[in-house]
């Protein structure tokens, strides 16, 4: 209430919560963020399109099924303006919208929704696959299907870190867009999600400027976006170009930016930047039990075995099931299996595999 101590919270029934912290406001809002029982048939780590996917069938089809979510749900789905390729909506739309409908979709058939839990480990107990969470506690399960996506990779220039949440953004785009009205704009990045936040920002920002290391938009990013961008008149492309530095206090002022070719660099006034420099999978927490690739995707089916055979810890006389990782019972699915699509379709379709897969896990042990 001074002012030192925020953010302060006011709930609907007065309560003030003073810097509360995630499962702390969870609560207030109606959230769940306790497991209501002790086993499961399914535990679904990761609440975006595909974890989402996975609680709607598995629910939808009789697995006593809980979700767990480490912040809210909707994943970096949920972060997106306009989805624009998503089966079924001709016209578009936002993420937020969409993995919304998923979660009601999925509590309306049962599944239990967690969130601000992190999960932290995943034991083996006999049959049972042991789900923990950072507070220590845990849930069990007869299977578990890993959702976790991937997160934005960070930039390392000097200011970044300090001015992240004051003018630096990662990918949340949606958010901040109200504040950016009449401002200067940069993007970081070449891919469709840093062309979708332009053309989201463009509406309302002064200007917007996308910075990107490559020659062109066109070898990363679809045409139709290309296209857009070089139809908006206030959207320009600066390629070749990356960010030295970022300056502010409090918030961010300017950016110090480098052109790659000449070396040359350019102090430019910013009050937003946005990134979207590539993502990697949050799964250091999986070392010493499933599978990883080099980058620390996690493998499944066929990506698991070498000339025909399963991994040496393998034991059982069948392969590994298609999306099922080096642990029996331990599914994956979306954007955290290694060389899986990157898009909401085949996120929410994995889920749904995954599912089917638990099904036959199921029936034969
Ligand atoms: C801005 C943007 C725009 C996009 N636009 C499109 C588009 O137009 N069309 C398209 O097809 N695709 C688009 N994509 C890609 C698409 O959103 C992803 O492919 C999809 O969200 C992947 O779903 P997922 O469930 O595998 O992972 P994610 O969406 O990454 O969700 C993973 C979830 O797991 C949670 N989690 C992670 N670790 C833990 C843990 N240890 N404990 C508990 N929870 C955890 C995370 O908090 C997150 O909510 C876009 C992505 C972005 C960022």
């Amino acid at each position: 209430a001074d002012g030192q101590r925020l953010p302060l919270v006011i709930t609907p029934d007065g309560t003030p919560l003073i810097e509360p912290d995630a499962p702390e406001l969870a609560s207030h809002v109606g959230l769940a963020t306790t497991p209501e029982a002790e086993f499961y048939d399914l535990v679904v780590i990761g609440g975006g399109p595909a974890g989402l996917g996975a609680a709607v069938y598995g629910a939808s089809e009789g697995l006593r099924t809980v979700l767990v979510e480490r912040s809210a749900t909707g994943g970096q789905a949920g972060q997106s303006s306009r989805i624009e390729n998503y089966l079924g909506f001709p016209d578009g739309v936002s993420g937020g919208q969409l993995t919304d409908r998923a979660r009601r979709q999925a509590a309306k058939f049962g599944a239990e929704i967690l969130t601000a839990r992190e999960v932290t480990g995943l034991e083996v107990n006999g049959a049972a696959r042991v789900v923990r969470f950072s507070d220590g506690s845990a849930v069990a399960a007869h299977s578990v299907i890993l959702a976790t996506g991937v997160s934005y990779r960070q930039l390392l220039a000097p200011g970044c870190d300090a001015l992240t949440g004051c003018g630096v953004y990662y990918g949340s785009a949606l958010t901040e867009a109200a504040s950016c009205q009449g401002q200067d704009v940069y993007i970081v990045g070449g891919a469709n999600s840093a062309g979708q936040a332009a053309m989201y920002l463009a509406r309302g920002a002064k200007s917007v400027t996308l910075l990107v290391r490559g020659e062109s938009l066109a070898a990363s990013m679809s045409h139709y976006l290309v296209q857009q961008i070089e139809e908006a008149p206030n959207i320009s492309v600066r390629a070749r170009t990356v960010v030295e530095a970022a300056h502010g206090e409090g918030h961010l002022e300017q950016l110090t930016l480098r052109d790659v070719d000449s070396g040359a660099s350019e102090l430019v006034d910013a009050q937003w930047m946005f990134v979207f420099i590539g993502a990697a999978p949050l799964t250091d927490w999986l070392d010493g039990t499933v599978l990883r690739d080099g980058r620390g995707f996690i493998l499944a089916g066929p990506d698991l075995t070498t000339d025909g055979r399963p991994p040496a810890q393998w034991e059982l006389d069948r392969p590994p099931y298609h999306l099922e990782t080096s642990i029996p019972g331990v599914f994956v699915a979306g954007d955290a299996r290694a060389e899986s699509a990157k898009r909401v379709a085949s996120a929410v379709g994995e889920g749904a595999m995954a599912v089917m897969l638990v099904h036959r896990y199921l029936e034969q042990s």
